[in-house]
């Protein structure tokens, strides 16, 4: 059969541009379709409120990208990314007006932490001095022969226990009790199910290993370095370019999907064999976002002051808080205080607002498919710990989980994680099996953040997937 490509992509987000580039790497010819007008799926800036404001219309806040293995292996700074770290990567504000802060220094952070900072410190020092050895474990399937046991044993065995109880067991006092539940909320899990810690734990080690870096003049940056990576290396990006049907692609010998489950359904009905289609649709879920960004008159009048120099500030006030939030939202209610994320961008890099003027970028959990608007809820929330706040507003852009869903065909119903990330969908992401990222139609990978290791901006399920399809499809090891 003649080809027209090696191998095609369907999909610019993260993990499709990882896969196409380790493609393109081993000497295939690759084409990635994306259905956007621009390229980058989770990925993305715009200027979403008023002219010279730039939003980032997804991810905001990077320390999986600048920390991920195989994105350290391109020379993105060569093709524009570059990374700034914020004074303080994370601020967790109270109630009395003070904030638990995660600093680079394991140390700094500890001795803030009052009663709490010898425990602090002996688990985080030594995930933190491991990052290196640990990313590459925990940035893959996770049943697999480790090739740092100890290590690992040291960070899956809290990472098992429930994100309440080991605050709880670990720590005597508030500040740092909410500073890890915050952390842990990344989960999207009740703070009370087995491995919600595992997010705090990573996302903890990785602010100290790395930071929480973002990105000069947006989370575009991340995708433009990599497309540009890949037309380097002779791959072709088309946009506008929206995938109905599995059927409908140019020719090749491997295609690699960078859709979430539901999309994959989408494109591949009638083709798939009942029990895998019954798997993919038995798939759950993560709750829901609601996301605001906002065009202000000047920075954000924190209460406490080291909420003014910290890149994202995680407003959910004490642990108990902030489980009972997700609590609810894990059972479809809507909180009345929701956990909600900030980042506040343009304090630290000057081409997002225009002079003396500043973005910031905020979301709310809620749950799956939720239609309420909450907009008042995430500004109370804001004003809870910055009185003040909504004078600063000069325009608001807001995304429901339709909105979000309208704008990257991945985010149904707001979930944007490419599904739950409970432990039994950590384990059989999307399936379980050695080669998850396989489907059953041949030359078919799946490798979007629906396969192991999951969401966020690291392309680690791409470069997977991609590897897989040259060992089986192409004979290359
Ligand atoms: C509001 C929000 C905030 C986030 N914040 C962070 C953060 O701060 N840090 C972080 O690390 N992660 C964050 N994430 C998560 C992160 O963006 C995703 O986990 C990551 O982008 C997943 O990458 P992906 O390549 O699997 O999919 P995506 O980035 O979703 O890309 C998928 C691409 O495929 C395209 N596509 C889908 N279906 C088709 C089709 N049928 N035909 C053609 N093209 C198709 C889409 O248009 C999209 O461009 C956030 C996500 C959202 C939505």
């Amino acid at each position: 059969m003649a080809y027209d490509h090696d191998a095609v992509v369907v999909g610019s987000g993260p993990n499709g541009l990882a896969a196409a580039i380790t493609l393109a790497r081993a000497g295939c010819s690759v084409l990635v379709c994306e259905a956007n007008a621009t390229i980058g799926g989770g990925a993305r800036s715009g200027e979403l409120t008023l002219s010279g404001f730039v939003h980032d219309v997804c991810s905001a806040v990077h320390p999986l990208a600048a920390g991920s293995p195989f994105f350290k292996t391109l020379p993105l700074d060569r093709f524009g990314l570059e990374w700034i770290q914020p004074n303080i990567p994370l601020a967790h504000p109270l109630d009395d007006g003070s904030a638990a802060c995660l600093y680079r220094d394991v140390d700094l952070t500890a001795e803030q932490l009052g009663g709490d900072s010898r425990a602090y410190r002996s688990l985080m020092k030594p995930l933190a001095r491991n990052w290196e050895k640990l990313a590459n474990e925990f940035l893959q399937q996770i049943l697999h022969l480790p090739r740092r046991p100890l290590a690992l044993a040291r960070f899956g065995i809290p990472a098992l226990c429930p994100a309440s109880l080991l605050s709880k067991i670990l720590f005597k006092h508030e500040p740092a009790r909410a500073l890890f539940g915050g952390i842990a909320a990344h989960s999207f899990l009740p703070l009370e199910s087995i491995a919600s810690s595992a997010f705090g734990l990573v996302l903890g080690m990785a602010g100290h290993a790395i930071g929480w870096p973002i990105p000069r003049g947006g989370s575009q940056a991340i995708a433009n370095a990599l497309a540009n990576c890949l037309r380097g290396l002779g791959g072709k990006v088309e946009t506008n370019h929206r995938v109905e049907n599995l059927s409908d692609l140019p020719k090749s010998r491997t295609t690699l999907l960078d859709v979430s489950v539901w999309e994959f359904l989408r494109i591949a009905r009638g083709q798939m064999p009942p029990a895998y289609r019954h798997r993919l649709e038995s798939f759950q879920h993560a709750p829901g976002i609601f996301k605001i960004d906002y065009a202000l008159s000047k920075p954000i009048p924190w209460t406490a002051e080291a909420c003014r120099r910290a890149g994202t500030i995680h407003l959910g006030g004490t642990l108990d808080e902030i489980a009972a939030g997700e609590r609810d939202v894990a059972r479809g209610r809507i909180p009345e205080r929701p956990f909600t994320l900030v980042s506040q961008q343009s304090l630290f890099d000057e081409s997002r607002a225009p002079r003396g003027r500043h973005t910031l970028w905020a979301y709310c959990h809620v749950p799956f498919d939720c239609k309420i608007d909450m907009s008042d809820c995430i500004e109370s929330q804001i004003e809870r710990f910055a009185p003040g706040f909504r004078d600063c507003v000069l325009a608001r852009h807001k995304m429901s989980g339709a909105d979000l869903e309208k704008s990257n065909l991945n985010l149904a119903g707001g979930d944007i994680n490419g599904g739950a990330t409970n432990l039994m969908q950590l384990i059989a992401r999307p399936i379980f099996s050695p080669t998850p990222y396989r489907t059953p139609l041949r030359g078919v990978y799946l490798c979007s953040a629906s396969t192991p290791p999951g969401g966020g901006v690291h392309g680690m399920c791409g470069y997977h997937a991609a590897r897989l399809a040259l060992r089986e499809i192409f004979g290359k090891h």
